[in-house]
């Protein structure tokens, strides 16, 4: 039967794989309403507690009484405002690259950079692991595309000598379902033996890593010259929303000329550029907010190792707890909100199969007994979950 939905979602309902929005009463927060319930939550990507800021807030409120609400038409036609140019301004300098771009969310401002710098005739590797936004991306952009195992900088470097055209290597900063690094030293310096470009996605490291939160590059050191093309997000470490791309004059000439998801889109609304300005600057003047996460990121990591779970090697506020089948990180997260703590459970497609896991994400509003009492939950949720199943 054609377009038999009904049947494609009860095979997705069986197979525990079925996705359900909970719904958010309350501002974005540690403490939230959810569906009713008031929860701890571990589930937000708001990593530096901005979200909910009295001063975005304000900046967001004052951004609309001066530019009003929408964007009104796309940048290249009337819609690219002082507000929009300011922010891609100090992103620009924040970054250490002499221009930046802004983009209405970090999904598409992927689509946007490997489309216009890579198409028929020419070759874009991406890390196994990469975000859906890069894989779709790399699809759009009609360039051979393959995927290299996981960080691995052999394998890029045997697809490296089979590419052809010009070649884009394009990875995570910040792996978004294990929290781990990209090993970008190696990756850049096997990417120039071969005049590749490297772009880097940093939405989960931007804002966290780095003494000044310039992300993943500031963590390694590594200039315009090892990653031509930066991508950053708003609506993570920065509280508020968008995305850009930086880089040099060339690079953003090119995504203004040829972008097709920057040209045919309105541009996001000047107050929310206002609000991420703003953000821009506690991001400078609270380091506290990094440092308060780190120690953050010690306490859980050392209670959940004590109660013999199984962690990835990440060194940032997303730590996954591994637990294998899709039924398990259901029924973990579910005894967990019993507890009143929000914990999601990501499983395949999302991550490989086998893999399911809970996503744990802290914020520097989190407490350290915030770490303890998700411990304690922890520790009597496991011992109520029946004997384990096959994903
Ligand atoms: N890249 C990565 C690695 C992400 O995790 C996400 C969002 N989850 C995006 C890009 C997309 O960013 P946005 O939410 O701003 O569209």
């Amino acid at each position: 039967m054609p377009f038999d939905l009904s049947a494609r979602l009860a095979e997705r309902h069986a197979a525990h794989l079925y996705r359900q929005r909970p719904l958010l009463e309350s501002p974005q927060g540690v403490r939230v309403v959810v569906d009713g319930q008031a929860l701890l939550s571990f589930c937000s990507n708001d990593y530096l507690g901005l979200a909910s800021h009295p001063q975005l807030r304000e900046a967001l409120i004052e951004g609309v009484r001066r530019w009003g609400v929408g964007g009104g038409a796309s940048h290249l036609v009337a819609g690219h405002s002082a507000a929009h140019h300011a922010l891609e301004e100090a992103l620009a300098e924040f970054t250490g690259r002499p221009r930046a771009l802004l983009l209405s969310t970090g999904y598409m401002a992927n689509l946007a950079a490997v489309t216009a710098l890579v198409g028929q005739g020419d070759t874009v590797l991406q890390d196994r692991l990469n975000h859906a936004s890069l894989l779709d991306a790399g699809l759009l952009s009609g360039a051979r595309f393959s995927r290299y195992l996981h960080n691995d900088v052999d394998s890029l470097g045997k697809r490296l000598s089979r590419a052809e055209g010009n070649t884009l290597v394009v990875t995570d900063g910040v792996f978004s379902m294990d929290g781990d690094l990209a090993e970008l030293p190696a990756l850049c310096a096997m990417a120039g033996n071969h005049n590749a470009w490297v772009m880097v996605d940093d939405a989960h490291g931007f804002g966290c890593l780095g003494r000044n939160g310039g992300g993943i590059v500031e963590h390694f050191g590594l200039g315009i010259e090892q990653v031509p093309v930066l991508v950053g997000t708003l609506g993570k470490a920065f509280g508020s929303a968008g995305a850009f791309v930086a880089g040099s004059e060339a690079l953003i000439e090119t995504l203004i000329q040829f972008a097709r998801p920057y040209i045919y889109t309105t541009s996001q609304p000047p107050a929310v550029a206002c609000a991420s300005l703003r953000s821009l600057q506690l991001l400078r003047e609270e380091g506290w907010r990094r440092q308060h996460l780190q120690q953050l990121i010690v306490r859980l990591r050392a209670g959940v190792s004590e109660l013999g779970l199984s962690l990835m090697d990440s060194p940032t506020p997303i730590q996954p707890i591994v637990l294998g089948s899709s039924e398990r990180a259901l029924q973990l997260s579910a005894a967990l909100r019993r507890r009143g703590l929000l914990v999601g459970a990501i499983r395949p497609p999302t991550v490989p199969r086998g893999t399911a896991r809970l996503r744990v994400t802290l914020s520097a509003e989190h407490q350290l007994e915030d770490i303890d009492r998700l411990l304690q939950a922890l520790a009597d949720s496991i011992k109520e979950l029946p004997e384990v199943t096959n994903d």
